[in-house]
């Protein structure tokens, strides 16, 4: 009987955690998982990449149905509109949203993310309920229909239901809509280990754990599902949006006394298991105290941008060794070149220079960050993804090496080219656990 051909891709150059290797032989079992990786070797019975072969990005950070409201909030019909009253229209658009209109939108998404060269998402999920605050009659409806889109769309998943109590600092009473994102700790704790039954065996997704914020969440609900964890997912993931606006910073310290970085710190050991979102406002020594946690910041630089959010001291951070991820939060955007791109040049411009970092490298400045947001990324969806590695997902990027943008260059300048210049037409093939999307 003949052997049937192996799994797997011959790449002329491919881009591995610590920089570019020629001539790469990439093989990956049944499973999906990249089971070889032959440096300096040619397979003849490999089918051959159309360009140079990168890691596809992890998505950090995305709030699937805001994805409906994107051109509807940019009519302001007040001088001092801002993230606050962009938040009530976004509350509003939510009485459109039912399970069915959730699995919709969050498929076309999730199909948009994949041929733009996301291959993982992780999901900030806090719609739970129905429009007057009560179970749907399956409980676990709005989570099985992100469950449902992402195997539609084929992407990886991390599914992160949100921990929701109060409705400001302080423990504050709920404001309007709030009810739908307001689980008992009993009914949060009996979803999370429902779909971790649900899941176990499905090497695609993840269940991970999210107080939503300091805002909507105290100190004693973080421990509560900590508690939760160490007995159901001891390696699960835990995100939380932190320091976003001044305002949150500057209610935190006027109700709890220290700001809002500094006080997760205080009240809770912070590892390499968390996401923290946004980190915006983190003071200097905030950024210290992050980077020495091994903890991810993860940066949704366009709609950071677009909710006149503020910007992040990205290269005092990185100095301190900070590990970042990227995010599309409230999908305005779904190309990670373009978050990668305004990421960089708001820095640029922050800085009045170039080279953001200082620092001389064989490879460029977006090589760079591409790096830097998977080593996050790959840390905070708990699934073995975002390395070209034996043993993790075979989630790569093909980029079309004859594409009128990118002949001719070598090729970190043909993904240089990509990130500060390009889109995904100049991707050849997206291909997710070993399949071509
Ligand atoms: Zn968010």
């Amino acid at each position: 009987m003949r052997e049937s051909a192996p799994r797997g891709l011959q790449t002329p150059d491919v881009l591995l955690p610590d920089g570019w290797a020629p001539n790469v032989a990439i093989y990956w079992d049944e499973s999906g998982l990249i089971s070889e990786i032959r440096l300096s070797h040619t397979d003849p019975e490999l089918p051959l990449a159309q360009g140079p072969v990168v890691p596809g990005m992890v998505n950090a950070h995305s709030h699937a149905f805001q994805r409906s409201i994107v051109g509807r909030t940019h009519s302001f019909t007040s001088p001092t509109d801002d993230f606050w009253s962009w938040r009530e229209v976004m509350y509003d658009h939510l009485s459109t949203i039912d399970p069915d209109r959730l699995e919709q939108i969050a498929s076309e998404l999730y199909l948009d993310m994949t041929r733009s060269g996301y291959t993982s998402v992780c999901e900030f999920h806090y719609v739970h309920c129905d429009p007057d605050g009560n179970l749907y009659s399956d409980p676990d409806a709005m989570s099985v229909a992100i469950l449902n889109a992402a195997e539609k769309a084929g992407i990886g998943l991390t599914l992160l239901p949100v921990f929701y109590e109060f409705g400001g600092f302080g423990e504050k009473d709920l404001e309007n809509h709030q009810n739908r994102f307001v689980l008992s700790l009993g009914d949060y704790c009996d979803l999370i280990t429902r779909l971790l039954d649900r899941t176990r065996d499905n090497p695609g997704i993840e269940i991970g754990y999210a107080p939503h914020s300091l805002r909507a969440v105290n100190a004693r609900g973080i421990h509560q599902l900590l508690d939760h964890r160490s007995q159901h997912a001891p390696s699960a993931p835990f995100h939380i949006h932190v320091a976003e606006q001044i305002r949150e910073v500057e209610e935190c310290t006027a109700v709890l006394g220290k700001r809002p970085i500094e006080y997760l710190f205080d009240k809770v050991a912070i590892d390499e298991h968390w996401c923290l979102v946004h980190a915006t406002h983190a003071s200097s020594e905030e950024l210290a105290l992050i980077a020495a946690s091994g903890a991810t910041v993860c940066l949704c630089p366009t709609t950071e941008a677009d909710l006149g959010d503020g910007v992040f001291s990205l290269s005092s951070y990185l100095e301190l060794g900070g590990t970042i991820a990227i995010g599309s939060d409230s999908n305005i955007c779904v190309s990670p070149f373009e978050e990668i791109r305004l990421l960089d040049y708001v820095q640029r411009l922050r800085l009045q220079k170039r080279n953001v970092e200082g620092i001389t490298s064989s490879i460029g400045a977006g090589t760079r960050r591409y790096l830097q947001s998977l080593f996050g990324g790959s840390q905070v969806t708990g699934r073995p993804v975002g390395h070209i590695k034996e043993g993790f997902s075979a989630d790569l990027l093909e980029l079309d090496a004859h594409h009128s943008q990118l002949s001719g260059k070598s090729s970190d300048e043909q993904l240089n080219t990509l990130i500060y210049s390009g889109d995904s037409s100049a991707l050849a093939a997206v291909i997710i656990r070993g399949e071509t999307k």
